[in-house]
């Protein structure tokens, strides 16, 4: 009985790993799915760079006030 039964050499797909820099710290970072952050290296370049955008964004339309501080951190002054 002979099958054409040899050891199938799984094709070796060239899997290597898709590495990007982290758009965070510039680190290199792996790009799949073993990776729930990416493009970033970790969760915490993720939150810091969404968090530098979203200040970005909302500065965007903010028209900075004159004296250079926002009124809802300046609370008002109860002397006043
Ligand atoms: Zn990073």
């Amino acid at each position: 009985m002979q099958g054409s039964k040899r050891p199938n050499t799984p094709r070796t797909v060239a899997t290597k790993p898709i590495v990007v820099p982290c758009p965070g710290c510039r680190q290199p970072s792996r790009y799949g799915p073993q990776n729930p952050w990416r493009p970033f290296c970790s969760e915490r370049c993720r939150s810091l760079d969404l968090g530098a955008w979203a200040s970005e964004a909302y500065r965007v339309p903010a028209q900075s006030p004159p004296d250079g501080r926002t009124a809802d951190d300046a609370p008002v002054d109860p002397r006043h």
